[in-house]
């Protein structure tokens, strides 16, 4: 079932109940009301005859019976009897209307003194006159037409306008529900009509303020998101494949020359080495896409306190040993003193990736091949700067340069995949840390690893 159709049934059944439950009331306490009325009008009445025929000797009883049944106030059927102290009738009015009574009502009467109750559609009064130690019974009975008739009245006024709220209720309710769902109904719409190809199409936020607006100011964020994935996912793709192609290309046409060509033993040796390069920088390539796509866990199951000064030692051993021109430099900007100030809570490994490509950088993109490291540490963060006098990253680039597959132009003849940026990030932000990056171009760039330390890491757990 629709909401709409659902909020409309709600809304009407509840205002639909309370109309009937306020009706009833209004019925109900009106009905006492004249009820409670109309015994009044009957007591007085009995109490005036039992005085009239009672009291005043000139009164005789025909002379009471015309009375009583000319009498402006007299009541519609009306009819009143007076028993003795033996419960023999006394006088009875002229009308020739009946009261059903009997003795056991009579007995009641004497019992409670006063009692109210009905005949048909007639209400009695029943209660005991005394005088002279005589203990006289009246009952009095008539018909409350015009009560009767206004009640009548109330009761199809109150039908009346209960059906007619009921009807106004859902009709309103159809209409607010509508109103209030109706750019729901547009979201749906239009995001029906969203698919791979137009993942730049974005909900009206309206206001932006209340829940349909926040409902679409969410929705456009994912998609914001969801196309923001969609489209590295796609550069991903383009730039692997590219990368796939041009070694593959090279293979294929120095297999061809071997193939085709009378070739000397010397010239088949060179392209034996040259299809072995290309071989292994297929295999680096594999390697690093395997480094990239690698599902990394969101926590670190496998955390430990690391040595960020000790880290970077390794990265720079590991260097060293395959590129001894590098010049690398590591310096504290400030004495640890504590080793709290400059150990983080990660893995090892992870963190020696991050400083062997950030420090590789520096090297490969300086003619000088010198890297500057410099170790700090504030406010339970420790703080390493990886600086170089390079190239520098174009200012175009610097937002991108941490997607996968990402160069610079001024970068294209230094050899490389564009991988070990993304790496970084996805590394670095595993540990709850973050990677700046400032650059000038032709004089140098320098990035800016912050890790929060260990100790704040476990409070912060
Ligand atoms: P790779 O170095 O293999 O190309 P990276 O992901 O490490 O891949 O770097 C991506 C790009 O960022 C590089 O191609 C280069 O354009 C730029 N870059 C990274 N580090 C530096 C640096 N220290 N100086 C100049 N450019 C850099």
């Amino acid at each position: 079932m629709k909401i709409q159709t659902k909020i409309s049934i709600l809304f009407s059944l509840i205002v639909g109940s309370l109309l009937a439950i306020f009706s009833f009331i209004v019925y109900q306490i009106f009905a006492e009301f004249r009820e409670q009325e109309y015994y009044d009008r009957l007591k007085s009445k009995a109490i005036t005859t039992a005085q009239l025929l009672i009291k005043v000797d000139e009164i005789d009883r025909n002379l009471l019976k015309i009375i009583d049944k000319n009498t402006l106030t007299a009541l519609i059927d009306e009819k009143v009897l007076v028993f003795d102290q033996n419960n023999k009738l006394f006088y009875s009015s002229l009308d020739d209307h009946v009261i059903h009574y009997g003795n056991d009502l009579l007995e009641r009467v004497r019992r409670e003194k006063y009692v109210e109750t009905n005949s048909g559609d007639n209400e009695v009064v029943g209660l005991i006159y005394e005088l002279n130690q005589q203990k006289y019974i009246i009952l009095a009975s008539a018909y409350d037409k015009f009560g009767r008739s206004k009640m009548e009245n109330l009761r199809k006024t109150l039908f009346v306008g209960l059906v007619f709220g009921i009807v106004v209720t859902i009709l309103l309710g159809i209409f607010f529900a509508g109103k209030a769902l109706g750019p729901v109904n547009q979201f749906i719409v239009q995001i029906s009509a969203i698919s791979a190809n137009n993942l730049t199409e974005r909900l009206d936020e309206r206001n932006g303020k209340d829940e349909i607006g926040l409902l679409a100011t969410a929705f456009n964020k994912m998609m914001y998101r969801l196309e923001e994935s969609f489209e590295l996912q796609k550069s991903f793709v383009s730039h692997a494949s590219h990368e796939l192609r041009t070694p593959l290309a090279a293979l294929k046409s120095e297999v061809e020359i071997s193939l085709e060509e009378k070739l000397t033993l010397t010239q088949h040796k060179g392209i034996l080495r040259n299809i072995s390069k290309d071989i292994n920088r297929l295999i680096n390539l594999t390697n690093s896409l395997l480094q990239i796509v690698k599902p990394f866990k969101t926590t670190l199951s496998n955390a430990q306190k690391v040595r960020i000064d000790d880290v970077i030692f390794q990265a720079q051993d590991d260097l060293l040993l395959s590129r001894p021109e590098y010049k690398i430099l590591v310096e504290y900007a400030q004495d640890p003193e504590d080793e709290n100030n400059i150990t983080v809570l990660g893995e090892e490994n992870l963190l020696k990736t991050v400083f062997t490509n950030l420090i590789d950088n520096a090297c490969k993109y300086s003619s000088p091949h010198q890297a500057l490291v410099v170790i700090d540490f504030k406010n339970d963060m420790t703080m390493i700067s990886i600086q170089d006098e390079g190239i520098g990253i174009p200012n175009e680039d610097v937002s991108s340069i941490f997607q996968p597959f990402y160069r610079s132009k001024n970068a294209l003849s230094i050899s490389g995949f564009g991988v070990g940026l993304s790496v970084c990030k996805k590394i670095v932000e595993m540990h709850r840390g973050k990677i700046h990056l400032t650059s000038t171009p032709n004089q140098g760039s320098t990035f800016t690893v912050i890790f929060p330390n260990a100790n704040a890491s476990s409070d912060t757990k």
